[in-house]
């Protein structure tokens, strides 16, 4: 048994789309239990309103209708941006007139990738991050988290990747965060590989834990780290003061001992702040033993009103990424797509303005 606290989500508070098909006959037709998978498959195909689930009994769909204000979605679509670079940003309104966002990013493989939120806001507070800004306001239901990866669907066709690095803390909600993955990779669904989702967390190892223990699929995890200093990470990201580097350092050991898979370390790199060679060196020393892929961002402005940080130049990106590569570290620089539209790593706010 483990020792942590995980309160596993439960069905009751879900709208349709965090619902397994049992678990849809069970609230609408426990009597006729292959009704919840008609309901489940009518969902999967993208129909938008009851009416449209036609081997379903009349009397089910207004059931159904009469629980959710008349739409299988408990959100709604309001507003669509594309940038130049193909990257698509969706504002989505919840059910209590909160907003926020997700991004489809499409690579040059062709890759379309859902960066999805999971929090309305964040509680972290990372001084360099747009949506800390905002505060917390609320956890995402799993269906509140699935039904944003049903409206890029729409627009740009099924993503064939996921990676929680939306809004907020995917591992500060993490019973809704690992139904919405149960329900992802479940066979009779999406059924999208493990190695196809990725889950961000800025350090919680609690949750990290978590994952590893009580998750069967075994998706892939990115930590964001952007100071293997422990003065200046507390700085940048105060939740380093809680989880501080070396019981980070510790539980991402165990993690990839005991899963044998590889993390990626997310470093921000923000101009004339973290991007020296000496933080490259600790950074470098940090990384060696976990086998870790180093993602190196350049910081993209929307925080602190662009007073308090700059953007790292070109030569200091590519020394900062040479030094790395001489220390023998795998890196790649992705996620710079999306800036035309404040779609970018860290830039999501939710702002319907
Ligand atoms: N809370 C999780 C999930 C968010 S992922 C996490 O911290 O991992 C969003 C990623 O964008 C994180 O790696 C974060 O450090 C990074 N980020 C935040 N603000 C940024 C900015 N202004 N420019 C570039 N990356 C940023």
């Amino acid at each position: 048994m483990s020792q942590h606290l995980f309160t596993k989500s439960s069905p009751e508070h879900q709208g349709l789309f965090g619902l397994f098909p049992e678990e849809i006959s069970e609230k609408f037709s426990p009597s006729t239990p292959f009704r919840g998978k008609q309901v489940f498959d009518w969902l999967l195909k993208g129909v938008e309103t009851f009416d449209a689930m036609l081997n379903v009994p009349k009397q089910m769909r207004q059931e159904m209708s009469d629980s959710s204000d008349g739409t299988p979605f408990s959100s709604f679509l309001v507003n669509q941006q594309q940038d130049d670079d193909g990257t698509v940003k969706l504002l989505i309104r919840l059910n209590d007139g909160l907003y926020i966002e997700c991004v489809l990013l499409t690579d040059e493989e062709d890759r379309k990738t859902a960066c999805l939120s999971t929090q309305v806001g964040c509680a972290m507070g990372c001084t360099f991050c747009r949506t800390a800004e905002m505060g917390f306001q609320r956890n995402l239901t799993a269906s509140e988290i699935i039904e944003q990866f049903f409206y890029l669907s729409r627009i740009t066709g099924k993503p064939s990747h996921i990676v929680y690095m939306g809004m907020g803390e995917p591992l500060a909600n993490i019973g809704e965060v690992i139904r919405s993955i149960e329900l992802f990779h479940y066979p009779k669904g999406f059924n999208i590989s493990a190695r196809k989702i990725t889950v961000s967390t800025c350090g919680l190892t609690d949750g990290i834990k978590t994952l590893a223990q009580d998750l069967n699929i075994p998706v892939k995890l990115a930590v964001s780290l952007t100071s293997a200093d422990n003065e200046q990470r507390t700085r940048l990201m105060p939740i380093n003061k809680r989880y501080p580097l070396p019981a980070l350092h510790r539980t991402l050991k165990s993690y990839c001992i005991e899963t044998g898979k590889r993390i990626t370390l997310e470093y921000v790199l923000i101009g004339g702040e973290n991007d020296s060679e000496t933080a490259g060196r600790a950074l470098a020393e940090f990384a060696r033993d976990l086998n870790a892929v180093i993602n190196v961002i350049p910081w993209n402005p929307g925080a602190g009103n662009g007073t308090q940080f700059s953007e790292p130049s070109q030569q200091s990106i590519s020394s900062f990424c040479s030094l790395l590569e001489k220390e023998g570290l795998r890196i790649t620089r992705r996620y710079r797509r999306g800036r035309g539209i404040n779609g970018a790593c860290g830039q999501l706010a939710g702002n319907p303005d």
